[in-house]
């Protein structure tokens, strides 16, 4: 959707195709880095977010007991005009920008994929063939379709497949009280924890435990939720002890993988997890999925040719996006192997004024 507001601006003829008939994302909080606030101001949804979501700054450190530690800045150059983190509900950023989608008036074909992609080199154009049988004729395809990405099969159908971190993640949605005004990390015990505000009344848990791949069923959650967190004291504990078997719990493995540059061929072009498929450590995947967007538009703005234009984006993505993708990895493992809590943050913080940089 950000590529797709970012083209259109640029008076380029946009049709975005989503494989979800009911163009749905899930329930659950996402945290907003300081670079993601400064791409979502570019592409125009700053305030929205500042208003339905969350925005602040810094992330406080505490023990397993609940005591504070240690705060890791999170900083934004002034010039942005940002805060230097948020976070908000995926369902209300997804309203936000297929809003921004329809007031722009993208038409929008949903419950169907990209099955073939024929390129002619002598016409500068890819033609594509959908599972509704619909056809269509491009000068460029761009594949945002996740870490699943089939547009990456059709593409590079040797790449590398996703795969297992060792983690798997929880989160559930709770109240936000009064006092909490920044985001949390609970570090030193069995699991990685902590909350990020989503609203002024309501912020989300998270727990990244390291796991056997498994998949659990929604009535096998609450009371290996419960467990996981029972040595837990503070705010942690207060919201463990409202949990009941009703709440809803999100429980998602973490996969990742490597795929080679480039992230193009010939007119096709990957960006956002569908590239570069990241764990949150670092709470940057959305974000950079959207600098994508916006450098994506950036370039072809340029008086040049398209494949140009794939080519000076990838100059452009590849050190930054690997960035985050490598500092998420190296948390997470550090997370595994119990590494001492001030190791873990110097990653985060090292990450997080880099990313401060401009794009
Ligand atoms: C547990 C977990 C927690 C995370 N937390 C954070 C966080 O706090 N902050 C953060 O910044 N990032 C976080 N991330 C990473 C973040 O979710 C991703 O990096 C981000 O969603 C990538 O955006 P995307 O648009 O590339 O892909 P997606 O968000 O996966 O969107 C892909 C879209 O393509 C559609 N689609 C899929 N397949 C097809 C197809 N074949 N044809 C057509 N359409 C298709 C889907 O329906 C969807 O709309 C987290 C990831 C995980 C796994």
């Amino acid at each position: 959707m950000s590529a797709g507001i970012a083209l259109e601006r640029l008076g380029i003829e946009v049709e975005l195709v989503d494989i979800d008939p009911r163009w749905r994302v899930y329930g659950a909080g996402i945290t907003i880095a300081g670079a993601t606030l400064r791409a979502f101001k570019e592409l125009g949804i700053y305030e929205d977010v500042e208003r339905l979501g969350y925005v602040g700054h810094g992330i406080r450190v505490c023990s397993v007991a609940g005591e504070p530690l240690w705060e890791v800045p999170t900083p934004m150059p002034a010039e942005a005009g940002v805060a230097g983190c948020g976070g908000i509900m995926r369902p209300v950023l997804h309203q936000i920008l297929s809003a921004r989608i329809m007031d722009a008036g993208i038409p929008v074909r949903l419950g169907t994929s990209v099955i073939n992609l024929r390129q002619d080199p002598a016409r500068d154009t890819v033609d594509a063939l959908f599972t509704d049988g619909a056809t269509g004729r491009y000068d460029l395809v761009v594949g945002a379709d996740g870490i699943y990405s089939w547009t990456r099969r059709l593409i590079f159908p040797d790449a590398p497949r996703p795969e297992y971190t060792g983690q798997s993640v929880w989160r559930i949605l709770t109240d936000r009280p009064d006092h909490v005004d920044r985001r949390h990390y609970f570090l030193g015990g069995p699991a990685k924890v902590g909350f990020t505000p989503v609203s002024d009344s309501q912020m989300y848990l998270f727990v990244a435990e390291r796991t056997a791949r498994e998949i659990r069923e929604p009535g096998e959650l609450y009371e290996a939720f419960v467990k996981l967190l029972a040595g837990y004291g503070g705010m942690v504990a207060d919201i463990r002890d409202k949990v009941t078997p009703e709440t809803e719990i999100v429980f998602r493995p973490l996969e990742t993988f490597h795929l080679p540059a480039p992230w193009h061929a010939g007119r096709v072009a990957l960006i956002g997890d569908a590239a570069h498929p990241t764990t949150p450590q670092l709470a940057s995947g959305a974000g950079i999925a959207v600098e994508d967007a916006l450098v994506l538009a950036e370039e072809l703005a340029r008086d040049g040719t398209v494949p140009a234009a794939l080519d000076a984006f990838l100059r452009r993505r590849e050190a930054r996006c690997r960035l985050v993708v490598d500092s998420s990895i190296e948390i997470g493992r550090l997370e595994q192997v119990g590494a001492p809590p001030e190791q873990q943050t110097a990653v985060v913080e090292r990450a997080l004024a880099k990313l401060a940089e401009p794009i």
